[in-house]
């Protein structure tokens, strides 16, 4: 019976264990996700301060053009005041340094002149608050800054670097990977016999593992001998949290992954109604979770896409899961399998309204890596549909945001 690609990827979900929170370091917290929401601990700033370099004044005495004052003191960023800015009077500041007591607004250096030796004039009015960064404006202290599930990017990890909060995160999964299939050699080998071929897929999966933030353990290539694919996966389901394989979960009459779990009872070994990637084996090994991919190459990825990197970001707590779709027009037809959700890879632009455009990348056939490296997206043609005709609309799944725009297109001839 073949399985709804979305109902497995629930079922999936649902059996995916949370990791541990941790306190980690500001250094090792970016592609980490929040284990608990941030209550702002103290308000940024933390204290009244210049946002220009100038002068620190009394609005009311600058209330016309031209007015000259006395310096009493200068505050550099890092010092505190000395003095207190009374009518008349002013202290030079820079930028972050803390408001003297008295002033209520910043003159911009570049609109005073130096008249004598302590004495300034202030060339343009002022008004209250002006250049003047307020405690809170950026955080108030007690306030929700992030909430639990977030996956933090630089900008947040800074923002809790400045309040001095220790990100709580979900530690990040530790993943053991493995390749089965006799005809494989490492990648590395230079002359291939005749029906020998490079690994690729452990080359994908450490990519496409790191890039999500998870701990890569790589068992190599481990043939397809139940011997070997054993001792293989005893040793890494001891020190992982999800163990991944690829190849042998299908009809084959060698197809080690299969053939050896199958009798343990612990993972099922599932058709699943989509295109590439009919074949899964999913389940638990000695309560390790195991996700057996099928070999094909492209496969790997789309099984890992669709699968794979939800559970992974499900486990370290995140709240959004699934890549993102925009609406794409298909320029050129495809007519798919109308009782699969099939994965078209496509190159994408946009035309001059915005609109996204897409066009196949090469052969859709699930050996085909070229095109898969060559698609910055995956046209889904979902179940029921078998016909998509030139010109309509799908949606595009977007497995990476490249860089669009040349130095030409971004900046002209500068
Ligand atoms: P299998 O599911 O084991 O029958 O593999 C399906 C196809 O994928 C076969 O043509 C394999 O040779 C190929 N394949 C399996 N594993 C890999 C791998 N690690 N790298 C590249 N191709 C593979
Ligand atoms: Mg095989």
């Amino acid at each position: 019976m073949m399985r709804h690609l979305a109902d497995m990827q629930g079922e999936v979900l649902d059996r995916m264990p949370r990791l541990e929170a941790v306190e980690v370091a500001f250094e090792e917290a970016v592609g980490a996700v929040l284990a608990e929401n941030v209550i702002a601990p103290e308000s940024l700033p933390g204290f009244e301060n210049a946002a220009m370099d100038g002068f620190a004044v009394v609005a009311s005495d600058v209330d016309r053009p031209s007015v000259e004052l006395e310096v009493v003191d200068d505050v550099a960023a890092g010092s505190l005041p000395t003095a207190t800015v009374m009518s008349g009077t002013t202290a030079r500041i820079m930028t972050g340094a803390p408001i003297p007591p008295g002033a209520d607004a910043i003159v911009p250096v570049e609109v005073t002149e130096m008249t004598s030796e302590g004495r300034v004039r202030i060339l343009e009015p002022a008004t209250v608050g002006d250049h003047v960064r307020p405690v809170g404006g950026s955080v108030r202290v007690g306030s929700l800054v992030f909430e639990a599930g977030l996956r933090l990017r630089p900008p947040h990890v800074s923002v809790l670097a400045s309040m001095g909060a220790l990100p709580v995160v979900r530690r990040r999964p530790i993943v053991a990977m493995m390749s089965t299939g006799d005809e494989l050699v490492p990648p590395s080998t230079k002359t291939l016999e005749r029906g020998a071929i490079r690994d690729s897929n452990r080359t994908l999966l450490r990519g496409l593992l790191t890039e999500l933030g998870s701990e890569v353990r790589d068992y190599g290539i481990v043939g397809d001998t139940p011997d070997s694919f054993e001792a293989a996966l005893g040793e890494a389901t001891d020190v992982a949290d999800v163990v991944v394989t690829s190849g042998g979960v299908s009809m084959g009459a060698y197809d080690v992954v299969k053939l050896t779990l199958r009798e343990r009872g612990t993972v099922d070994f599932l058709k699943i109604a989509m295109q590439p990637g009919k074949p899964l084996g999913f389940g638990t090994v000695d309560e390790t979770p195991f996700f057996g991919l099928p070999g094909n190459p492209v496969s790997v990825f789309v099984s890992f896409e669709q699968f794979m990197r939800p559970a992974l970001l499900a486990m370290m707590g995140a709240e959004l899961l699934f890549r993102d779709r925009v609406p794409g027009i298909l320029d050129d037809g495809i007519t798919t399998n109308p009782g699969k959700d099939v994965f078209v890879r496509v190159t994408t632009d946009r035309d001059g309204d915005g609109r996204w455009h897409a066009r196949s990348s090469g052969g859709q056939s699930s050996n085909v890596l070229s095109a898969l490296a060559f698609a910055d997206a995956l046209a889904v043609v979902p179940v029921g549909v078998g016909r998509v005709e030139p010109g309509s609309t799908v949606d595009l799944e977007m497995i990476h945001w490249p860089e669009t725009r040349t130095r030409e297109e971004a900046l002209g001839d500068r």
